[in-house]
């Protein structure tokens, strides 16, 4: 088990120092220098004493350097979603009572801003000048010594906050030690055969588990390299045919791009066995294009910030490889099967309250990778956990021969006379119609029903399709059962979305509310 992430790290850049650790903007970067200039950041934090730094980043070189910088000092690091506005930002820093805030230049006048009322004391920005209660990060790189000794940490330690996407509420603090971490990190390590002959594209956001524990850190744990992309599609292509990774780790809405894309064959996308993709629902439609289009295995995953990866597809692991045609059906459409090691789980049937290893019902997961608590929220994490430790996710899953499917959120169903009702389904019949882009279900509260089934809706901008035309789609055929029809469709140019592109279906219920029958 890698019980201190950094020193793993530090074991790597001793033994492939020269080695590249990262590219980013077509720049390679060895194992040497990212741990040199970490090292200086980690001088200028203990001298300030800080104890959390937070980052306002998008994926660059320069967070991997203040990530790896604070936790060489001692400090904690608090991820602050680039996609959060103002608002949310200084919430986070609030709540985190970090001290610190790195920010790339460009965005200092949001972030002199946003630190108005918090304990933030120092600002630091990527290239500079220093000056005006400012210092560069450059110039901490090029002022402080390239050696520090790694502070050290006990298992309970807390290793960094990550904030949930805020799905269905304000974004919670995900606190994780150096124990939930270490045991994460291994996890992956052994699931994916990762070796330092690993080359990842990883294009996950660093503010969340995807771009961080969940690929870069497995990786440069085991000496490999990482290719970091902030998301573009065109990049993600040139960056595949001219860097060779192997593995690609994506977010869930990438999926589109990569399926729509026109003329991949412009470039070789030869080396690349495995794009793994998830933390949301994947896309029936883009995840069958790709399937046709491509060659390489798409891996579903499902996880959580809280608990990191539970499942994932492994079907594209180097020694395992098997074309997906010659999986069994089951298969297709499934987020993966368990990650072992570090993490225990169960189903929960939500009516009986059961306890099961397959079938349907609440995935609890318990283990060392789960999180420590949701930052000032005792009574919060109280409810999440079993009196016994597991972690109440909150996810309907399915399990059939060892593979699971996710099917809604508990607080998804929609109850219609005395019905369950999956958004999921309903969207599923909607978005089969041609001129269907999006689709998210939701409920409207009725007198009769107490909820009726109401569907947001983004067509194609040349269909001439009407909302009428569109219930009849869903109503005819016996699609859907009678209670799961929709009774009102809405025509909408753009549907809510969370940073991670889920859509948060109380925002739906909110909007409509008002123009309800
Ligand atoms: P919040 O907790 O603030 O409401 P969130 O749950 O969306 O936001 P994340 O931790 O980023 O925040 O997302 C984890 C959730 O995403 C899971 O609990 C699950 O509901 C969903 N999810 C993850 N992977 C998948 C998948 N493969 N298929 C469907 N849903 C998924
Ligand atoms: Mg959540």
């Amino acid at each position: 088990t890698v019980s201190n992430w950094i020193y793993e790290f530090e074991n790597q850049v001793h033994h492939r120092g020269r080695e590249i650790a990262i590219i980013h903007n077509d720049q390679a970067r060895t194992y040497d220098e990212l741990n040199r200039s970490a090292a200086a950041f980690a001088h200028w934090v203990r001298e300030r004493s800080a104890t959390r730094v937070a980052t306002y980043l998008t994926n660059c070189y320069e967070f991997y350097i203040a990530e790896f910088g604070t936790l060489k000092a001692g400090a904690e690091s608090v991820a602050a979603n680039y996609m959060f506005g103002e608002q949310t930002l200084r919430y986070v820093l609030r709540d985190s009572s970090a001290d610190v805030l790195v920010v790339a230049d460009k965005d200092l006048p949001a972030a002199r801003a946003a630190i108005q009322g918090t304990e933030v004391r120092h600002l630091v920005t990527l290239d500079g000048p220093s000056g005006d209660g400012v210092t560069a990060l450059a110039d901490i790189v090029a002022g402080y010594p390239h050696y520090i000794e790694s502070a050290p940490k006990d298992d309970h330690d807390l290793f960094n906050i990550t904030y949930t996407s805020g799905t269905t509420g304000t974004p919670k603090g995900v606190m994780k030690t150096h124990r939930n971490i270490g045991a994460h990190v291994s996890n992956l390590v052994h699931a994916w055969k990762l070796s330092p002959a690993s080359r990842w594209l990883c294009a996950g956001p660093v503010y969340h588990t995807s771009g961080l524990e969940s690929s870069s850190l497995p990786v440069l744990a085991a000496g490999g390299s990482v290719i970091s992309l902030r998301w573009q599609k065109d990049a993600f292509f040139r960056l595949v045919d001219r860097y060779r990774p192997d593995s690609a780790y994506i977010a869930g809405s990438m999926v589109v791009d990569i399926a729509d894309y026109p003329h991949p064959e412009r470039f070789d996308l030869g080396s690349l066995r495995q794009v793994i993709a998830g933390g949301a629902p994947m896309p029936a439609r883009a995840y069958q294009k790709v399937l046709d289009r491509y060659s390489f295995v798409l891996c579903e995953r499902l996880g959580m910030t809280e608990a990191g990866i539970i499942f994932v597809d492994k079907v594209g692991r180097p020694g395992a490889y098997e074309p997906r045609e010659e999986l069994p059906a089951h298969i297709a459409g499934s987020c993966g099967s368990p990650l072992y090691n570090q993490t225990q789980f169960r189903l929960i049937d939500v009516v009986t309250g059961e306890v099961r290893q397959e079938g349907e019902g609440e995935l609890q997961v318990r283990g060392d990778s789960v999180f420590a608590g949701y930052l000032n929220m005792p009574e919060r994490t109280a409810q999440s956990f079993t009196e016994d430790g597991w972690y109440i996710s909150g996810d309907i899953v399915q399990i059939e021969n060892g593979h699971a499917r996710h099917l809604r959120r508990r607080d998804e169903i929609i109850i219609s006379g005395g019905e369950n009702v999956s958004p999921r389904t309903v969207e599923n019949v909607v978005s089969a119609h041609p001129d269907v882009v999006e689709a998210a279900a939701f409920p409207l509260p009725h007198e009769r029903w107490g909820q009726q089934v109401c569907v947001a809706v983004v067509v194609r901008v040349a269909s001439s399709v009407t909302p009428t035309e569109l219930l009849e789609f869903c109503s005819s055929g016996g699609k859907l059962a009678r209670y799961e029809i929709p009774k009102q469709i809405f025509f909408t140019d753009e549907l809510p979305k969370t940073p991670t592109q889920s859509v948060p279906r109380a925002k739906l219920t909110e909007r409509y509310a008002a123009v309800r029958k």
